[in-house]
């Protein structure tokens, strides 16, 4: 962040410059096959370990006329884009737009609190068969330190709802190395994992937490590569058998936190090390 000697101040668009909409069509771009539409920009919710959240600028929600208007009718897949789709307090509206006009849509991951029977019966029709939620911390004393607010209730609920609307699978995003973590909110997440694997096929992306600049967390201890991989496997020995488990290596959260809050000296000299091929950890 201090490259440029000084924090730069958030860049805000001008809410008429959204929506932003456009297709990439490359290999390596996981919507290859999908128009993107961003339909919000910023999230009204306040995790203190997000740069999307609420503080950081005013959330933008785009009008459901203005949405489907800029997606060609000719585009057979749409991607909605956002931190915050699944908060657009006119989701089901856009997602019958879609509908109707025989366009499948794709979207990132989903609050489980805001997944009821309408919005999941909307999400299958358009398309959808595996859903992905964030839950971020693995207990609920986490979630609430982290301010992400999701109860093991609402969260086990989400994956009862998705599985009678004819889902095929779940995915969940999840973090470990959250301040304060311990053994037993690992513990408590992997059961809260296997309870969510009763339902659906289960697939769990787990990262280290990195602190983020700008974020209330920022100056948080990174959990370090020994530690963070300690952790990673005592996840993935409680919820064996039970789900797919995707890990971010240790080594690679170590980087991006070293680049997160690198000052220019040590910008540079990662700059440097990465021009000559050498490690940068
Ligand atoms: S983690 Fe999700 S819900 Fe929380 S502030 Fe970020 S985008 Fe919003």
């Amino acid at each position: 962040p201090c490259v440029h000697k000084e924090i730069p101040k958030p860049c805000v668009a001008p809410k008429d410059a959204l929506p932003t909409a456009t297709f990439i069509p490359h290999e390596k771009n996981m919507f290859s096959d999908a128009f993107l539409v961003e339909v919000s920009r910023g999230c009204p919710k306040a995790c203190t370990f997000c740069i999307c959240r609420s503080s950081n600028r005013k959330t933008i929600f785009v009008p459901k006329e203005k949405v489907l208007a800029c997606v060609p009718l000719d585009r057979k897949k749409v991607g909605l884009l956002g931190a915050s789709v699944s908060l657009h307090p006119h989701l089901p509206e856009i997602l019958e737009g879609f509908i109707a006009r025989n366009q499948k849509i794709t979207l990132s991951s989903l609050r489980a609190d805001r997944i009821d029977v309408e919005i999941a019966k909307l999400l299958r029709k358009a398309g959808l068969v595996t859903a992905t939620l964030g839950i971020d911390g693995l207990s609920e004393r986490l979630r609430c330190r982290i301010r992400k607010d999701l109860t093991k209730e609402q969260v086990i609920m989400a994956a009862r709802i998705l599985k009678d609307t004819g889902f095929k699978g779940v995915k969940v995003y999840a973090m470990v190395g959250l301040p304060e973590e311990t053994e037993d909110d690992i513990i408590e997440g992997a059961t809260l994992l296997r309870e969510i694997a009763k339902f659906l096929p289960l697939t769990v992306s787990v990262s280290p937490f990195v602190p983020k600049p700008r974020t209330p967390l920022s100056d948080a201890r990174f959990v370090g590569i020994k530690e963070a991989k300690q952790r990673l496997s005592v996840l993935e020995r409680a919820v064996r058998g039970y789900a797919r488990i995707q890990t971010t290596s240790p080594r690679t959260a170590m980087l991006e936190w070293r680049l997160a809050h690198a000052d220019e000296d040590e910008s540079q000299s990662l700059l440097q090390a990465f021009i000559e091929g050498k490690s940068l950890i």
